[in-house]
């Protein structure tokens, strides 16, 4: 099976029609360069022939990484779709995916995530060995410690593991309208082991997950959630 396919695209800033081979599954084990290609955003980028401008196509991609264990799709809120749509059809698929396979086969665990900039914080994350669910989790509380500095309708926190360090979890705020980094904020590493020693348990770990039912988890999203019907 290819891992890319041919689409027609219209430049979004000329217009102009073209045929481009955009990727659908960055197979990490097949081709381990495509993992750097990613993270300097060179995966789905298109140049138009006609004005030379660059731009970036959003559109589903899976990223694979058999050896780490890591397996996350990205499925942007692209031709009008919801975000309730894209959660029932990754839901849907994932059933799908179990009654493929043969019972004694444990279906790999899937991550959901919805923009490019998550794909690429929820792989450093796993790469990490960091829990997706508790990391969202921290952005809820760091939404509602800041609540006057961190406005979450317009800000978005972005877990950053270059500038992460063995004392501290760095999150970078970055504007959702402008895409612009504009703050640096910081988690004391002992903290979050805190809290994975407090989400221990199966009965802890279940509150967790009521928070953050799935498939697709947002720590932003809830806190705006539950200021609303507060
Ligand atoms: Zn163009």
């Amino acid at each position: 099976m290819s891992n890319t396919s041919q689409h027609q695209i219209a430049c979004p800033f000329c217009g102009q029609a073209q045929e481009v081979e955009l990727w659908d599954v960055l197979d990490i084990d097949e081709t381990p360069s495509l993992r750097e290609h990613m993270l300097t955003n060179r995966i789905n980028r298109v140049q138009c022939p006609g004005c030379a401008k660059d731009f970036r196509i959003d559109k589903p991609v899976v990223y694979r990484h058999r050896a780490e264990d890591i397996l996350i799709h990205c499925d942007p809120l692209v031709g009008g779709r919801t975000r309730a749509e894209v959660e029932a059809d990754f839901i849907s698929g994932i059933a799908e995916l179990g009654r493929l396979l043969p019972p004694e086969i444990e279906p790999p665990e899937v991550h959901l995530v919805l923009e490019w900039s998550e794909l690429v914080e929820r792989l450093f994350l796993l790469e990490e060995g960091l829990d997706a669910r508790l990391i969202e989790h921290i952005k809820y509380m760091m939404y509602q410690q800041n609540s006057g500095k961190l406005p979450a309708g317009q800000k978005s926190l972005l877990f950053n593991a270059q500038d992460s360090t063995d004392d501290q979890l760095c999150f970078v705020v970055q504007d959702r309208g402008t895409r612009k980094l504009e703050a640096v904020l910081n988690f004391a590493r002992a903290d979050y082991e805190a809290l994975v020693n407090m989400f221990d348990s199966h009965e802890q770990y279940a509150l967790l997950e009521e928070q953050f039912p799935g498939p697709y988890f947002n720590g932003r999203l809830r806190f705006l959630q539950d200021q609303a019907e507060a």
